[in-house]
């Protein structure tokens, strides 16, 4: 059997795309990354597993824990014909039509295929940092997004990590909020861009504690962040920070292992995609973080899905019923 639409993924870009695509008719087929949770297990639902309020998605008056809108939006897709496989995918072969499309040693083929499979925010490695139903402070004061967890933090004292453009803008954003921000880094010179630098030099909330790493996050056992010893890079002498909440900003990693080869990616990993979510490979659409490193937001992923849907559908309604799948190499 040859399906007409594959979708890889199931945050907001995959879950939309196959509430479009099941209401067209084209009964897609998720595969949903399987029966973990959130970015650092991987699984479905995506990186809002790992969230707690989300209040910046449209439609929810009082905000949403992040689990509960994904299991919304799944139960909402599902209503119309979508076929799930709950489990990873761990293969592709878009060289030809039908794609081939391998969860283990099960192969699935495809006339079309839509790539929503995220990105995920890098973190330290500490065992602080995983989600609080893991013993961890993760949605409980450790966040890699500040704009969706910043404004918990109104009057507080919260610690960023990373030297890099994106900790840079966090530390910014977080000014709206926090009382004081620390940006902690691992040298004594930034890698951000030098606009982005002089904004956060120039603001008087921002302090800088420089060649620094975290090694400990306070307290697990309070379910809260309560401070943190900070290891100094040249001298390893430690030191303690009262902080009450803690962004990790190192780097997003887009999760497209799987496409290396496959489809042209940019120079940071990111599937490279025209305006209407076109990869490089006619008939394979990507929606989501995977694709956009820029805005990164749920509504924003949950609306390239829809946009991914609609053009696979097209391209389908466009071939009908015909055996001769064609590949252009320009579309
Ligand atoms: P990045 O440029 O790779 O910077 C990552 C930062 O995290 C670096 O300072 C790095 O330190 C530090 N780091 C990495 N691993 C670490 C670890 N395990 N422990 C402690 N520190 C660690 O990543 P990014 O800031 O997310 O930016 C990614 C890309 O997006 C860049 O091209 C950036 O310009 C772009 N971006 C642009 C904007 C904007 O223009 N508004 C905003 C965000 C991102 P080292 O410096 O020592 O390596």
């Amino acid at each position: 059997m040859v399906h007409k639409l594959i979708i890889i993924g199931s945050g907001p870009a995959g879950y939309t795309a196959a509430l479009y695509a099941g209401r067209a008719n084209i009964r897609p087929l998720l595969i949903d990354g399987g029966v973990g949770m959130g970015q650092t297990l991987l699984g479905a639902g995506g990186q809002l597993m790992i969230t707690t309020e989300v209040e910046n998605y449209p439609g929810f008056e009082h905000g949403i824990q992040g689990p509960e809108l994904m299991q919304l939006m799944r139960a909402q897709a599902l209503r119309f014909n979508v076929d799930v496989v709950e489990d990873l995918v761990t293969k592709v072969d878009f060289s030809r039509r039908p794609f081939q499309v391998w969860v283990h040693d099960t192969l699935y083929e495809t006339r079309t295929v839509i790539i929503a499979t995220g990105a995920s925010a890098k973190w330290i490695g500490l065992p602080e940092e995983r989600p609080a139903w893991e013993g961890g402070l993760g949605g409980k004061g450790v966040s890699a997004c500040a704009t969706c967890d910043g404004f918990f933090f109104r009057g507080k004292e919260v610690a960023v990590v990373g030297g890099g453009d994106t900790a840079m803008e966090e530390a910014v954003y977080l000014t709206n909020h926090a009382s004081k921000v620390y940006v902690i880094h691992r040298r004594d010179t930034l890698r951000a861009s030098k606009i982005m630098q002089e904004r956060a030099f120039r603001n008087p909330k921002i302090a800088f504690v420089w060649n620094a790493t975290v090694e400990k996050i306070h307290d697990p056992t309070q379910q809260r962040v309560t401070g943190l010893t900070l290891r100094n890079t040249k001298t390893a002498e430690r030191s303690e920070l009262a902080v009450q909440g803690l962004f990790v900003a190192i780097g997003h990693k887009p999760n497209t292992d799987l496409f290396v080869g496959q489809l042209d990616l940019d120079e940071n990993g990111y599937i490279k995609t025209s305006h209407d979510v076109r990869t490089s490979r006619y008939g394979v659409f990507a929606a989501g973080d995977v694709q956009d490193h820029e805005y990164r937001q749920a509504v924003t992923a949950a609306g390239s899905g829809c946009m991914a849907a609609i053009q696979a559908e097209r391209l389908l309604e466009a071939e009908g019923d015909t055996d001769i799948l064609e590949t252009p190499t320009n579309w």
